[in-house]
């Protein structure tokens, strides 16, 4: 370490600034005495560094920052200075080329600026290790859900103890209507897992902003889905109050539904996916989710009735966004890729099926 005495004569008590080269790096203390005392400059880094200086002044450490660049600056220091003061201590890049800061904005520049610097960096850290944590958990779910079974290409994973066989069923189901989706998203050969979440603590972990819905897909993250209370024996999901879905929703249905999301990401690319209107993004899952199993007389009829389950917004259920998807694929005769690239709203594809519907 070099250690060099800097005299600074201010308007107000002589002080003597000592600083410290060390590892590239330059440190600075300071230290009051009496103008005919020059002693103890050689313990003034010592002695500040330890916390020990308890003479504070408010004007002199305002100018401490400039004091410190204007010093390392004689030294041809390194790139790196510790300001340490009587308060704390921060870091600061050294740039040899930079001008003096004004007086104005010295403090903002000593003191503000690195404390919010210090601030939004363990503010941004610890976002980053939170979200390091809950990707790694989006992708390794399995600890969380002991019970499980395998049939194909698919994997039926819940927390809740189950009879094998009537897994396997579950499993033989969503991949019956996989297998009647469109051709273009079809996907026989990708493994999808299925995780049936029961546990509150852990549909929190999993479900994180969408705690209340059925199921939830994070494509592009991992070929996961989850979906919330079910009892895979009885082929069952459960509602929010505790009551199982009515048929012909089955927790193979809502398997199918979030992993049909998967098969429209692959086909349109996340962006794409993510930017889709919600009544072909859902209307095209649910779609997928029936087998292409639509009768469209009925919901048109249901439709014009104003049934209940024909509004998503008071059902949850995307039966008219289905309704329109199946009419577009199967009357009029679009392709996957049109319906996706379409800018028609859903109201001017229910107009059309309205009036080609008999009355
Ligand atoms: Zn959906």
């Amino acid at each position: 370490m070099i250690t060099v005495v800097f005299q600074f004569l201010s308007t107000g008590p002589e002080l003597n600034y000592t600083l410290g080269r060390h590892n590239g790096c330059v440190s600075m203390g300071r230290q009051h005495h009496r103008r005919s005392g020059a002693r103890a400059n050689r313990r003034a880094f010592t002695a500040t560094s330890k916390g020990s200086d308890r003479s504070p002044d408010a004007a002199q450490d305002a100018d401490l920052g400039s004091i410190f660049r204007l010093c390392a600056r004689s030294l041809h220091a390194s790139k790196c200075l510790n300001l340490r003061s009587p308060f704390t201590t921060h870091r600061q890049r050294y740039d040899p080329h930079a001008p003096l800061e004004p007086s104005s904005s010295k403090l903002l520049h000593n003191w503000v600026m690195p404390l919010a610097t210090g601030l939004i960096c363990r503010v941004v850290v610890t976002a980053a290790l939170l979200i390091v944590c809950v990707v790694g958990i989006l992708l390794y779910p399995e600890p969380l859900h002991g019970h499980h079974v395998d049939q194909g290409r698919l994997r039926l994973y819940s927390d809740r103890s189950f009879d094998a066989d009537k897994g396997r069923a579950l499993l033989n189901d969503v991949e019956r209507r996989l297998q009647a989706a469109p051709v273009e998203l079809r996907d026989p050969v990708s493994v999808y897992r299925i995780f049936v979440t029961n546990a509150e603590w852990r549909r929190r972990l999993v479900f994180l902003w969408v705690y209340l819905a059925g199921g939830v897909n994070y494509y592009p993250i991992a070929h996961s889905v989850f979906l919330r209370q079910g009892d895979v024996n009885t082929d069952r999901l459960f509602q929010t109050d505790g009551a199982p879905v009515a048929a012909p929703r089955t927790l193979s249905y809502f398997a199918a539904h979030e992993i049909g999301h998967s098969l429209i990401g692959k086909r349109t690319g996340a962006v794409a996916n993510w930017r889709l209107p919600a009544w072909i993004r859902e209307g095209m899952a649910d779609y997928i989710a029936f087998g292409g199993d639509v009768d469209i007389p009925a919901l048109t009829k249901e439709l014009l009735e104003g049934h209940r389950e024909l509004d998503p917004k008071r059902s949850g259920f995307y039966a008219r966004y289905r309704l329109a998807v199946a009419y577009l694929l199967t009357r009029e005769r679009w392709s996957v890729d049109k319906v996706f690239r379409t800018q028609q709203p859903s109201t001017e594809v229910e107009q059309r099926l309205v009036g080609a519907s008999p009355q």
